[in-house]
């Protein structure tokens, strides 16, 4: 995706308010990231772990949203993450909800999915790792190519909510 500076990326939220750009914090590794290689960013606010934030460029504009972990998502067994479907232990998989953008979020209408818990979809899909016999290299770029398109259109849907 295209680079973005710590402005370009406040100025890319469609369901954040005044509160929400106040608390939020960057990526540590902000400066780190390899941008020419990435379909998505998502990061856990680094002083919140209650918070997630994700952008994705939708029709060639940077496009975040702001996700909330629900405080009541502790669970014993396993869960699939809805973004990138990885099988996580059930406290690494946790709803996480986004204030619907326009005037839907204005009547507090919201969005969720389950989705892992540190916002670590796009690692864990090219997380390095030998073939299975019958998997092949054609497999992972799926699995890379279908989490980058699960994570847009989830964005999509925030932005679009009416
Ligand atoms: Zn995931």
């Amino acid at each position: 995706m295209q680079e973005l500076t710590a402005p370009d990326i406040r100025a890319s939220f469609v369901n954040a308010d005044d509160r929400d750009l106040e608390v939020l914090d960057l990526p540590a590794d902000l400066m780190l990231v390899d941008w020419f290689h990435l379909d998505f960013l998502a990061w856990r606010d680094p002083s919140d772990r209650g918070r997630c934030y994700a952008i994705v460029e939708l029709d060639g504009d940077p496009t975040g949203i702001v996700l909330r972990a629900a405080l009541s998502s502790a669970r014993a067994h396993n869960g699939i993450c809805n973004i990138c479907r990885t099988m996580q232990p059930g406290n690494q998989v946790t709803m996480m909800s986004a204030r619907k953008g326009g005037e839907a979020g204005r009547r507090a209408e919201s969005i969720g999915t389950y989705m892992c818990a540190d916002a670590s979809c796009h690692q864990n899909v090219r997380i390095a790792h030998p073939l299975a016999p019958n998997e092949f290299r054609a497999n992972v770029d799926f699995r890379i190519d279908s989490t980058a398109r699960r994570m847009r259109e989830f964005v999509r849907r925030v932005r679009d909510a009416d």
